[in-house]
């Protein structure tokens, strides 16, 4: 007999409708925040601007959007349209009328910014992590979503908001860059009648392809040499799907001149790795403090690996902060893939 898995939820229509009248009502004459997640992704940019955009079609006068940390925009997103609605955190309003939050599936992803929470009537959480805690006064999460962009595209639309040549970029970099250029499983037919939707308005494809995805300095590609090659890997890991995983520190960044961002794109050479399922890069953030990005083929349910070593994700991309050497990281991980399997 097969076990009924119940269909992760999709936000009902009354959360659309609370999501509809609450901004509403808060968004032409108030204060309007939105935020992001630490070390913002393309879908992280790209939804919040896409949004903020639509905000001022709407009326809005008085929108910022920003995210917790250190106020740097990675270099492939700095001309992303919107971005002039960027402030960094300690700008951003004590005491805004209304916060909308992108991409963020809890709270710890929100750094310092999570007190503006509390302060503001209402929260809107447009997201798709099925692991979304619910944080918002309204939390429209949609697990199915390709990315965050695709909320926001049925939110705008339900706004009556039209696409534009400059909400669609947004959008479109948001879904380009969690659907890994239209390529991974969640790469639905809906997935790619949205992005005829955004393509019909004009934007080019090519052009913020090569921008988000085939441009890096030259420094960059040889700081990858150097961290690609002390891979290793472990066949009999993951009850023999097999792991390969490597490390990048501080020093490799400064000896090749590099902003921490570059890294974002490195588990992409390392997990196309043939002979194994998951694959594994650790990021120094500071002193014994590394940044932990896991991805699967489908073997392994990484979300749940992270959440059991407290971070969080989707089933084949996830991640978690990790303390000590990376060594002992990658052992704690490994412990836990065999328990973890689909
Ligand atoms: P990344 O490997 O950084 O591209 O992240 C892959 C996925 O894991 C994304 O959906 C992130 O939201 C999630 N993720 C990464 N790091 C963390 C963390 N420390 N806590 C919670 N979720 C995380
Ligand atoms: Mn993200
Ligand atoms: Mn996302």
């Amino acid at each position: 007999m097969t076990e009924a898995v119940a269909a992760p939820a999709k936000p009902a229509a009354a959360d659309w409708s609370a999501a509809v009248s609450t901004i509403r009502e808060l968004a032409p004459a108030g204060r309007v925040l939105l935020i992001c997640h630490v070390n913002p992704d393309g879908d992280a940019l790209g939804s919040m601007l896409g949004f903020a955009l639509g905000l001022r079609r709407l009326g809005a006068a008085q929108v910022q959007a920003t995210f917790p940390g250190e106020f740097e925009i990675p270099e492939p997103f700095t001309a992303l349209p919107g971005l002039d609605l960027l402030v960094p955190e300690a700008r951003a309003w004590p005491a805004p009328d209304l916060v909308l939050v992108f991409d963020v599936a809890a709270e710890s992803r929100l750094g310092a910014l999570v007190d503006r929470l509390p302060a503001a009537r209402a929260t809107v959480v447009l997201d798709h992590h099925a692991s979304n805690t619910g944080f918002g006064s309204v939390n429209l999460v949609d697990p199915t979503a390709a990315a965050t962009s695709v909320v926001v595209e049925e939110l705008l639309e339900r706004l009556d908001v039209p696409l534009d040549v400059e909400i669609a970029e947004c959008l479109y970099v948001a879904l380009a860059t969690d659907t890994g250029s239209f390529r991974f499983d969640m790469t639905t037919p809906q997935v790619h009648e949205m992005a005829a939707r955004l393509i019909a308005t004009g934007l080019r494809p090519g052009e913020i392809s090569r921008r988000i995805f085939d441009s890096r300095p030259f420094g960059a590609m040889k700081l990858f040499a150097d961290v690609l090659s002390r891979a290793q890997l472990d066949p009999a890991a993951a009850a023999g799907h097999g792991m390969v995983w490597t490390y990048a520190t501080l020093e490799d960044l400064e000896r090749h001149d590099q902003r921490p961002y570059v890294l974002d794109a490195l588990i992409d050479p390392v997990r196309c790795v043939a002979e194994v399922d998951v694959s594994i890069v650790v990021k120094q953030q500071s002193d014994g403090v590394w940044a932990v990005s896991m991805r699967s083929k489908g073997a392994v349910d990484v979300s749940a690996v992270a959440v059991a070593l407290g971070g969080g994700g989707h089933r084949l991309a996830a991640g978690f902060t990790g303390h000590g050497a990376p060594g002992d990281i990658v052992i704690a991980v490994s412990d836990k893939l065999d328990n973890h399997l689909i």
